[in-house]
């Protein structure tokens, strides 16, 4: 790194290249704005290869990286009931981290506009000229960037106070099976035919790439994530005792950890500083999905800046988190039965109305509608007691790429 390089101030500085800082790198140099996207060098910050899946409409930017799409879209009740639909104009989609990765720095690397720069981020803080980020090379050299703007997407080491923390924890398996098992054309999001556990609750998730391929995951929504020995032993019997998939081979395996939580995530860490993606709330509190908000957010946020006024725009409304807090809540209490509510809700909202509400884009009435359709007794029991509970901190963890 030369002198001049280091002196060097970007309009936006983007610290840490995962879901949101690629997202975002790519739309600020859309808008044609100056960045550098700092990502942490091969080693114990970079998170495994990961899954990312979300729902939208028409082609979208990162089209190129989907690996498999859904226009289907099914839950199974604990009883096996099926309920199953097409939400259109939305389509499921699946893109891996690695290719998305890929994707994005050949984009930033056709732009003059941008750089990629591989370093490890320990500090960031505000200057006269807007904010510095302190790093350490690969080989370690020091290496200071300048940005009028950054946003940081580093995690966060604990969640903030909450009245509520679950995590939605899981492990996946990518199978091959002998015979043709599966249906390319639908995704199972949910699929209550395994044990639950105690505490919280537990589903089958099953995403087909080929008749017999597919990525088959055991999740639960609880208060502690299972030792890698349980996750297989779930795994074991949801794919022998429900799925009866045969013989097959597993080629390899993802696993992951994600805070659901009614605490308030900070977007502001300095004047000029910014905290982004799940580290500033993305994650949509009552399922986990956290891919689409970061795209929403970037795009926005990218556009503020054009106009010369950045701020970064909540990721998820208040109506929204308001009734995801009442959920959490009643799930982690039991005053909801997990697997009933989730099934009855599919059962009872057209599919597209409920995935366009996860994604912030209903109406109130509408959302007045859904409330109508949940356990309206436990749910409002719960909704009453929720504004006399403190957000308090609690020990328990981050989010973990593992
Ligand atoms: C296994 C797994 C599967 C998931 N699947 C889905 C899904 O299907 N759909 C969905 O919507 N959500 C999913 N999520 C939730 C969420 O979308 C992801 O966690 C997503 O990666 C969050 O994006 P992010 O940019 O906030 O964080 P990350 O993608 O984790 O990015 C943070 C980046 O910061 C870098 N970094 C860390 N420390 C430093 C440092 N000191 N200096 C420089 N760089 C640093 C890391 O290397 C990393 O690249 C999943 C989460 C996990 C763990």
């Amino acid at each position: 790194m030369t002198g001049a390089a280091q002196e060097r101030v970007d309009d936006a500085v983007v610290v840490g290249g995962g879901a949101a800082g690629l997202c975002l790198a790519h739309w600020l140099t859309e808008a044609g704005t100056g960045v550098t996207l700092v990502e942490a060098p091969d080693g114990p910050l970079r998170p495994a290869e990961r899954t990312w899946c979300y729902w939208e409409a028409g082609t979208g930017a990162f089209e190129e990286a989907v690996v498999a799409s859904w226009r289907r879209l099914r839950v199974r009740g604990p009883d096996g009931e099926v309920v199953e639909s097409d939400p259109a104009p939305l389509r499921y989609r699946m893109v891996r981290s690695g290719p998305f990765e890929r994707l994005v720095h050949a984009r930033l690397a056709a732009s003059p506009a941008a750089r990629v720069l591989r370093a490890t981020a320990h500090e960031v803080r505000d200057t006269s000229y807007g904010a510095e980020v302190r790093c350490t090379t690969a080989d370690g050299q020091p290496l200071t960037l300048r940005g009028r703007h950054v946003f940081d997407s580093r995690p966060v080491r604990r969640p903030p106070p909450h009245r509520t923390l679950l995590l939605q924890h899981f492990r996946g398996w990518f199978v091959r099976t002998d015979a043709p098992r599966f249906d390319p054309g639908v995704a199972d999001l949910m699929d209550f035919r395994v044990p639950q556990p105690g505490h919280g609750l537990a589903f089958g998730y099953v995403l087909p790439l080929a008749p017999d391929r597919a990525l088959v995951e055991y999740t639960e929504f609880s208060r502690a994530p299972l030792t890698t020995d349980a996750y297989e032993a779930a795994l074991r019997q949801y794919t022998e005792g429900v799925l009866r998939l045969g013989r097959f081979a597993v080629e390899s395996a993802e696993q992951g950890v994600i805070p659901m939580t009614d605490g308030r995530f900070p977007r502001r860490a300095g004047r000029a500083v910014f905290r982004i993606g799940a580290a500033g709330g993305a994650t949509r509190p009552a399922t986990g999905y956290t891919f689409a908000a970061v795209q929403r957010q970037s795009r926005a946020i990218a556009a503020a800046v054009h106009r010369g006024s950045p701020g970064v725009p909540p990721p998820h409304g208040r109506r929204a988190l308001a009734m995801d807090a009442v959920l959490l809540r009643a799930l982690d209490t039991g005053r909801v039965d997990g697997p009933r509510f989730f099934t009855d809700l599919f059962r009872r909202i057209p599919m597209e109305r409920l995935l366009r509400f996860l994604d912030g884009g209903s109406t109130p009435w509408e959302e007045f509608g859904i409330g109508l359709r949940t356990p309206v007794g436990p749910m409002l029991r719960t909704a009453a007691e929720l504004p006399f509970l403190a957000r308090r901190e609690t020990g328990r963890s981050e989010e973990s790429p593992r």
